[in-house]
């Protein structure tokens, strides 16, 4: 599908709504039926149609049905959390005694799924080198349900071969889960790389500025119904329609806003490569990536999180560099307009960091949509201050 008409029309029914051009937020918890018929019906199939907000509601539909032909995927959960677009899914799909198979390294929230809630249920985790492929072989065991993946994730941005790893779930019929928020569905279509699910905190680029919480999961409809009609319901991760409103306010910008933080990020990237007070730089698109060819192969371009590391890195003098940022804001989150930054030691005490283990030197950092002469001015004052 045409990705102007997906943004512009798709899902957009303007004579249901006075021909406004920007459709309305549907502020309404209930709808209503002429008979009892009728009623019986909507309540029968709360999938399609709307009854309930709980459920389905009509703002929520039109970014429902752009969100689902973004992935080139039948269809679409809309969530009120990214982590809930995760969670929901492999609550519903998994039981007592399944086990999981995920890579190292993923969104940290997702980590704590997996160690501290999933177990209380029965079900378990092994987190593999998601890097190496031969380790997803190694770690499937007979009750092994769900490979989990993050390619790449958002600190050290570890790739998997997307292809590979699906084309080996799928032999031993275990789903697969990805976190596709680095890249958004612009830049990595997982549903054609075979993923069963994808999964995207909307929160990042679909909203854009920085104003709205929210998540979405894309897949196939039998799949994305019996999720609905179980743990979706029951949990009440349902979005509101003014948050899915600036989505949809958001989507219309989205090609735009990407192509901007990715040009931005090449330029402020090679500066920063070759400042002499910068040891390392870690983006996908680096020259020098270490999984370049992976990217290459399953990646069309890529978001502005980068990670940098500083040369003779001590606390202090990240700490100093990053407070010494005066446009760059220290902030979580990123896909909005305001470039950010964050150090690793934010969660590092000083008495615990280990200056030989790269991790803890990383400065994540997120170009936004200033211009990069601009962030790079910024950048130079801050480390001419250390
Ligand atoms: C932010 C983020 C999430 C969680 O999304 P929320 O919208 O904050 O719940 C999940 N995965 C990645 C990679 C993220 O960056």
């Amino acid at each position: 599908m045409d990705i102007s008409f997906i943004l512009n029309e798709l899902g957009e029914e303007r004579d249901q709504y006075f021909n406004a051009v920007s459709p309305p937020i549907m502020q309404s918890s209930n709808f209503c039926f002429k008979d009892v018929a009728g009623l019986r019906t909507a309540m029968k199939d709360e999938f399609e149609g709307n009854l309930y907000s709980r459920g389905q509601n009509p703002t929520l539909n039109i970014l429902r049905k752009k969100l689902a032909a973004l992935d080139g995927a039948e269809d679409a959960l809309l969530f009120s959390s990214g982590i809930s677009a995760i969670s929901i899914p492999i609550l519903s799909l998994l039981k007592s005694g399944d086990h999981i198979i995920a890579v190292d390294n993923i969104y940290s929230w997702t980590i704590k799924l997996f160690q501290d809630l999933l177990p209380k249920f029965g079900i378990t985790t092994t987190f593999i080198d998601g890097t190496v492929f031969e380790n997803f072989e190694a770690a499937i065991q007979p009750q092994t349900r769900l490979i989990y993946l993050e390619s790449p994730n958002t600190f050290c941005y570890d790739l998997q071969d997307i292809k590979r790893v699906t084309t080996l779930a799928r032999s031993k019929n275990i789903t697969t889960l990805i976190d596709n928020s680095y890249c958004s569905p612009l830049f990595q279509q997982p549903i054609s790389l075979g993923v069963d699910l994808v999964a995207q905190s909307a929160t990042k680029y679909i909203g854009g500025h920085s104003d709205v919480v929210a998540g979405v999961l894309t897949g196939n409809k039998a799949m994305l119904k019996y999720i609905f009609e179980h743990e979706f319901m029951n949990l009440g991760p349902a979005l509101s329609p003014p948050a899915a409103w600036l989505l949809l306010r958001g989507l219309r910008t989205l090609p735009l806003r990407l192509q901007r933080s990715f040009e931005s990020t090449k330029t402020v990237t090679q500066w920063l490569a070759n400042h002499p007070k910068v040891q390392k730089v870690i983006w996908p698109f680096s020259p020098d990536f270490e999984q370049r060819e992976l990217v290459r192969k399953q990646m069309q371009g890529c978001g502005g999180l980068f990670s940098i590391t500083l040369k003779n890195s001590s606390f202090d003098k990240i700490e100093t560099f990053c407070n010494s940022l005066k446009h760059i804001l220290l902030a979580v989150s990123w896909g909005g307009h305001e470039s950010l930054v964050v150090p690793a030691i934010a969660s590092v005490n000083e008495d615990q960091y280990n200056e030989h283990d790269e991790r803890h030197q990383l400065i994540r950092m997120y170009i936004g949509l200033e211009e990069p002469q601009y962030l790079i001015a910024d950048l130079e004052q801050a480390l001419n201050s250390i």
